[in-house]
Order: C-alpha cells, then sequence, then structure tokens
C-alpha cells in the first residue's frame, strides 16, 4: 500500500522513498521563492545597503562629493542617497575638504554623535593627509583624531573614485571585515590640551 494517509482524497499523494510527491512538489516550490542565510550576513546585507551618510564639506571636494549625490552618478544604486545634516541620523562620515586643527574637535564631537554601528569615509588628499596644506593649522590627515575606514586618493577624486570608495566600504561590511582601527578608538582629550 503505498497511498498517503490524507483526510481528504484532494490531499492525498503518492509516497516515493518514503516522501510523498506532494511535499517533493513544495519542497521544490519552495526553492524557487525562498533561500537560507545566517542572520549575521542578512543584518550585514541590509546595513551596507543602507548607508545614511552625512557630508562633511568644507571645500572643494565637497563641490566634488554633491555631483556623487547627483542624477549622473547617482548614488542611489548603491542605497546610500539618503543623506543626513544631523549625526544622530547618519552612519556614514564622509570628510570631503581640509580640516584644520581648529576644526578638529568639532570634527571628533560629530563623529561622537552619530549612531553605532558607524563608518568613515576620508575623501582627497586634504582629509586624508592634509594634502598640499603643509602647515601648523591643517590636520595632516583625519585619521589622526577619527578612526577611518577608505581613504579615497585625489585632488579632488573623481566621482567614480568616490563610488569605488562606497562599493569597498560596502565589501568591508558585508564580509565582516574586523575594525581594529574603530574598536581601538579613543576620543583625543582636546580639554587637556587647553
Ligand atoms: S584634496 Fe584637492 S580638491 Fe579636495 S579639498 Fe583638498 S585641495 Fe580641494
Amino acid at each position: 500500500m503505498n497511498a498517503s494517509t490524507g483526510s481528504t482524497a484532494a490531499s492525498a499523494s503518492t509516497s516515493v522513498g518514503g516522501t510523498s510527491v506532494k511535499d517533493a512538489q513544495l519542497e521544490e516550490l519552495s526553492r524557487s521563492f525562498a533561500f537560507t542565510t545566517r542572520l549575521d550576513d542578512i543584518i550585514a546585507w541590509g546595513r551596507k545597503n543602507s548607508l545614511w551618510p552625512m557630508p562633511y564639506g568644507t571645500a572643494c571636494c565637497g563641490i566634488e562629493l554633491m555631483s556623487v549625490m547627483g542624477p549622473k552618478y547617482d548614488l542611489a544604486r548603491f542605497g546610500a542617497e539618503v543623506v543626513r545634516f544631523s549625526p544622530r541620523q547618519a552612519d556614514l562620515l564622509i570628510v570631503a575638504g581640509t580640516i584644520t586643527e581648529k576644526m578638529a574637535p568639532i570634527l571628533v564631537h560629530i563623529y561622537q554623535q552619530m549612531l553605532d554601528p558607524k563608518y568613515v569615509i576620508s575623501m582627497g588628499a586634504c582629509a586624508s593627509s592634509g594634502g598640499f596644506y603643509r602647515a601648523y593649522h591643517v590636520l595632516q590627515g583625519i585619521d589622526k583624531v577619527i578612526p577611518v575606514d577608505v581613504f579615497v586618493p585625489g585632488c579632488p577624486p573623481t566621482p567614480e573614485a568616490v563610488l569605488d570608495g562606497v562599493l569597498a566600504l560596502q565589501r568591508l561590511i558585508a564580509t565582516h571585515q574586523p575594525r581594529p582601527w574603530k574598536d581601538n578608538w579613543k576620543a583625543p582629550d582636546y580639554a587637556q590640551l587647553g
């Protein structure tokens, strides 16, 4: 006897090797719309595709960043178009331009107010190294005061380079890369400097 014991004729199905045909069909159907993953991976997938950037534009790089957001280069294609001007509503700080020593405590303060998990892209030579401002009043790289995940080279970087930086950050998030620069970061004590 190889008929299943369904309660009605409509639900009855033939059994093959212990699995009813109906079950096999259901399994096949489920494969067409369901997939399995790890919780960590699905969270990382959502996180990388919904970055909320806060632009910290201080100079010419800031102008270049605007074109990244515009319709031609369209950062929205990568899910990062929801620009916020409040650090409390952003998780990606894009520093675009020259940062002076006087500005550094403000940058740190803004970084501290952002939501965790948070990320930083340093856009351009000035933000990354002081650029050609080899001067006492210019911070020689924002990584001296906040943790930076991605440095985008250029003066200014092209919009394509900035997009590449965002994609690099997305890969970092998706693959759960360790971030010792972030984990070991301590805020500089500007109060002590007077
Ligand atoms: S890196 Fe070049 S383009 Fe960007 S802010 Fe500095 S001088 Fe301007």
